[in-house]
């Protein structure tokens, strides 16, 4: 759903410093192919909603079971989240198997490991048995902090976390790289790739096997049923089937399950920079602040590290060009930088316990299915539950269809005190928000500026581009109503609540929502 045409700009940007466009480095390095949208109505066994990591592999596995599937996308494919990740493939997320034995329990810790475990091999049999050529690459990843703080203490928890559960994790002071860590976990047998390589190879695959993919074809609802019905945004046609799968990261249907109240969106920033020193590998993730990622990856024979960070939840800046630069100096005082060829963002979703929701997307609703919050670590979360429900579908029994559940008991303290914050930041941006900005005039605005401003006597938000055009729309977010903010570096308005973002003319980038801003004359 996200605009390419800036291909040529960050080009030529990148010989100087930080590119003017976001532009993916996995988008810039795959050509991928184009699909028709859905033009009639369609009867089909099962209908995959979302064409990313999870609605690829999904439809990729339920073909191979000899079922009868298509695929559809609101946008083109992989040109969501998956589109934009950092694509390191590890069992080791963050700080979370201290949080787990806390929060949950020692046997539900283990589980979430060995379903991450599970979920790379798979993707590490695929690679292998297809000879898929996606620069898929064994690594240790490396979780550290940097200084003497309270994470330092989480790290060491997370350590005796690593040695309770027998994950074979182990305790380093220094790291191949020159950063300078009070302590660090190593996992070794993880591994980096590039995604849309490796996706384009099951898409590809889907369809030798009969698949069918619809692009430009946004599912409005999903009407359930002993034939659940999918609505097709502007047509009379729709499509019947028998079970869907929402892989479009936001679920494409609530169905009461309260996703709007469970979920939170968080953004964060990417460089792919060429650096003035070798890389020495590895995968890195900072457990303090400020947040830092790291990993190489080849293309052309060329090395390019991939940076990351600086994360926020969505809707709340305005001022995000500064992230990259912090980003830039960052990787500036550690390697060196060359050039910097590709910058982007993107969000995540998370849930309240910070474990994946994946299954029924209510309990008595067989006929659909959702994988969803993967709190940025979706290469297995995604793959997992795109697995999971093959499973649930084909009526095979999985070991972690209890834990990933979205109708989950949820821990109480840790569900009242997020969800509390969660709805608190939902309630302020629908009434506040409304309020809360500064009277500023379209003559304020600069060139390529947006901002809140006060335009003929309401609250809108506007964009001069350019070529000094005046771009004013409705700042009420269509999903729900909340207040859309600026975001800068990406000339987008971004929704707090949800994470729902739309162009600077209105229309959806990013769901829940499907329908577009409603533009104001200037
Ligand atoms: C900056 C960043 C770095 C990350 N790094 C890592 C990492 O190193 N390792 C890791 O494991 N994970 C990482 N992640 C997480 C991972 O990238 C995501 O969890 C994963 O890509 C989500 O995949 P998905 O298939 O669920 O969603 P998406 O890739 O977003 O795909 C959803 C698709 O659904 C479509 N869609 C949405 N609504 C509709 C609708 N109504 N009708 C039709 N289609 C619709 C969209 O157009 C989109 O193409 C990172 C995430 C971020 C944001």
């Amino acid at each position: 759903m996200k605009d390419d045409t800036n291909k040529d700009i960050t080009r030529k940007a990148a010989e100087t410093e930080l590119p003017d466009q976001s532009y993916s480095f996995w988008r810039a390095t795959t050509e991928l192919p184009s699909f028709p949208p859905l033009r009639e109505e369609l009867d089909v066994e099962i209908a995959v909603v979302g064409a990313g990591i999870t609605g690829i592999t999904a439809a990729y596995l339920l073909a191979k079971e000899g079922k009868q599937v298509a695929l559809f996308d609101a946008g083109k494919v992989l040109d969501g989240t998956t589109g934009y990740t950092t694509a390191k493939v590890t069992s080791q997320h963050g700080l979370i198997y201290d949080h787990l034995r806390k929060h949950v329990d020692d046997q539900s810790a283990i589980l979430y490991y060995e379903a991450a475990e599970e979920a790379k091999r798979f993707m590490q049999q695929m690679v292998e048995d297809n000879q898929i050529d996606c620069d898929w690459q064994e690594e240790t990843a490396y979780v550290y902090v940097e200084s003497d703080d309270k994470e330092f203490k989480n790290l060491e928890q997370e350590m005796e976390a690593y040695r309770e559960l027998g994950i074979p994790g182990e305790w380093v002071e220094s790291l191949p790289i020159p950063l300078r860590v009070k302590g660090a976990i190593a996992l070794p047998g993880q591994a980096r790739f590039h995604p849309l390589q490796y996706l384009k190879f099951l898409l590809m695959e889907f369809r030798v096997m009969g698949g069918q993919v619809y692009e430009n074809t946004m599912i409005e609802e999903v009407e359930d049923g002993d034939r659940p019905r999918l609505l097709i945004q502007d047509q009379e046609f729709g499509v019947t089937c028998d079970k869907v799968v929402s892989g479009s990261h936001y679920p494409v249907t609530d169905q009461n399950g309260f996703y709007f109240a469970r979920l939170q969106p968080q953004r964060s920033y990417t460089l792919a920079i060429r650096a003035e020193t070798p890389f020495e590998g590895g995968m890195y993730i900072s457990a303090d602040e400020p947040k830092h990622s790291l990993r190489s990856a080849t293309f052309d024979g060329q090395q390019y590290v991939i940076v990351g960070g600086k994360g926020h939840r969505t809707g709340q800046e305005e001022e995000t060009t500064m992230h990259y630069a912090d980003l830039e100096t960052f990787s500036g005082m550690l390697l060196g930088i060359k050039d910097i060829p590709y910058r982007w963002s993107a969000q995540d979703l998370y849930s309240l316990d910070r474990m994946p929701c994946i299954g029924y997307v209510t309990s008595d609703k067989p006929n659909i299915l959702v994988g969803t919050a993967y709190a940025k670590w979706g290469m297995t979360s995604g793959t997992l539950a795109a697995i999971m429900m093959t499973d649930m579908i084909m009526g095979r029994e999985n070991r972690y269809t209890d834990l990933f559940s979205p109708s989950r008991k949820m821990p109480l303290l840790e569900r009242i005190k997020t969800a509390v914050s969660h709805n608190a930041t939902v309630a302020k941006e629908l009434v506040t928000g409304k309020l809360d900005f500064n009277r500023r005039k379209a003559d304020d605005l600069e060139p390529d500026q947006g901002a809140i401003i006060w335009h003929h006597g309401k609250r809108t938000g506007a964009y001069r581009d350019p070529d000094g055009k005046l771009h004013v729309v409705d700042t009420t977010c269509t999903h729900m109503g909340c207040e859309v903010g600026w975001n800068e570096a990406e000339r987008s308005w971004d929704c707090p609540c949800h994470g729902g973002r739309f162009s600077y003319t209105g229309e959806v980038l990013e769901g829940p929502p499907t329908e577009p801003l409603k533009q104001i004359k200037s």
